[in-house]
């Protein structure tokens, strides 16, 4: 479900038409739905209505300040994976109580900061990790709340990249050495283990490896209650995927219900982790075609927005629907949907059929909410493009385009030269 649609075949999000909005930020620019959000955002959060529980937004995957605050607003903390996101997560006024700290290379400088702001808990996932934060707690002469992420060897099924939870993968501790770090941490006097956690991947489009995930580590749980260990925090990550193309994932209620349904009876607070499935729909990215030209029968569409401004499809080969924000009635192309940069992987879709454009039309592509602007850079010198967002009938620009001076900022040319 999203508000971006046709309304005499212009696109709209919400009320307000997309080309109004070109034609006042220039293009290339992301564009999100605030109506879209909140609904998402809710959603999530009603399928877990049966049991305590937080959903901690996954910063990584929209990190705009308004964003942020939008999901905080309706009671939604955070999943961060450095400090800068906590830094991001405290000025839009996210209580540090509903932050956890995950990712497996946590800085002492970034632990410290996560301490002094009092945050939720962190998910370890390393036992030298463990025993940094504990030094760094007792030099504060803090308690530092400890959750450990243990890697379940389940296969979520999604691209290499993205999928977490198998042995192989850099995350989280092995079942063995989770209950060797629990017993570990136990004694340590600025430590307080409160939680247990895990995360195998992202853009799952079935329950079954979530619910594989959430047996072990109950069994894991079992284990410890054994030796006198107990937790109240279950976190369980993120990773619902998002519809792309065909793809058919679970609602969020029905991911909810078969979790509940799994978990039974039980005394936890559940975390939920969501990043994509929050955010992903809810946004597009907005550019204009520079050039069309065809070679040795090929067509390409060069557009303004380039792997810079949205790295999926390069990176993952990733999916993203294109529409025309005007409709007419011309006929389909077959094409490249590339951008400006040197790069022959600097395409946004490859061999697609769209309808035919030309120079100065208007593209949408869909699904760009997620791991879009937050994985933007400044490659080709290019500046970043504004983030929008759209409620109702206004719009408001949450970022501003970058300018060359901002390319340079930060930038000096030392006297011997
Ligand atoms: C990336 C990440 C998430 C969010 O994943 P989505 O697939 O966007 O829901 C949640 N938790 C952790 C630890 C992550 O690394």
């Amino acid at each position: 479900m999203h508000h971006f649609h046709y309304h005499n075949n212009c696109m709209y999000c919400e009320d307000v038409p997309v080309p109004e909005i070109a034609q006042k930020t220039g293009t290339p620019f992301y564009l999100y739905s605030h109506a879209t959000l909140r609904h998402h955002f809710l959603v999530f959060q009603k399928a877990f209505e049966g049991i305590p529980h937080l959903i901690c937004f996954s910063v990584k995957a929209n990190s705009n300040l308004a964003v942020l605050r939008l999901f905080g607003n309706l009671g939604g903390g955070l999943d961060i994976v450095s400090g800068g996101e906590l830094f991001r997560g405290l000025k839009a006024g996210i209580p540090p109580e509903k932050i956890v700290f995950s990712g497996v290379g946590k800085r002492r400088d970034e632990i410290v900061y996560a301490l002094k702001s009092g945050i939720l808990m962190f998910n370890v996932e390393s036992h030298q990790e463990l025993e940094l934060i504990d030094r760094c707690a007792a030099r504060l002469n803090k308690k530092a709340p400890i959750s450990l992420r243990v890697n379940p060897d389940v296969d979520p099924g999604t691209h290499p990249y993205i999928s977490t939870g198998l042995k192989t993968n850099k995350f989280g501790l092995s079942e063995a050495e989770a209950i060797e770090a629990y017993r570990w941490a136990g004694g340590r006097p600025h430590l307080n283990v409160i939680g247990i956690s895990c995360h195998i991947g992202s853009q799952l489009t079935e329950v079954d490896p979530f619910l594989d995930a959430l047996r072990h580590v109950k069994d894991l749980i079992a284990v410890l209650n054994a030796s006198g260990i107990s937790v109240t925090y279950l976190d369980l990550g993120g990773g619902l995927g998002i519809t792309y193309d065909q793809e058919s994932p679970p609602l969020p209620s029905e991911y909810g219900k078969a979790i509940l349904e799994t978990l039974g009876d039980s005394a936890f607070t559940l975390i939920l982790e969501p990043g994509r499935v929050i955010v992903g729909n809810a946004g597009i990215l907005v550019t204009r075609v520079l050039y069309t030209k065809k070679s040795e029968g090929k067509d390409f569409v060069i557009v303004d927005s380039a792997m810079n401004d949205l790295v999926r499809p390069s990176l993952y080969g990733a999916y993203h629907a294109i529409e025309p924000v005007i409709k007419d009635p011309s006929g389909t192309i077959r094409a490249d949907i590339v951008g400006p940069i040197c790069e022959s992987g600097d395409f946004l879709a490859r061999d697609r059929k769209i309808p035919e454009v030309q120079p100065g039309d208007l593209l949408a592509i869909m699904s760009a909410g997620a791991y879009g602007f937050t994985m933007s850079s400044n490659y080709n010198s290019r500046p970043r493009i504004p983030e929008v967002m759209v409620k109702g009938n206004q719009f408001y620009i949450i970022r501003r385009r970058e300018s060359h001076q901002d390319l340079i900022a930060g930038e000096s040319i030392p006297d011997f030269l």
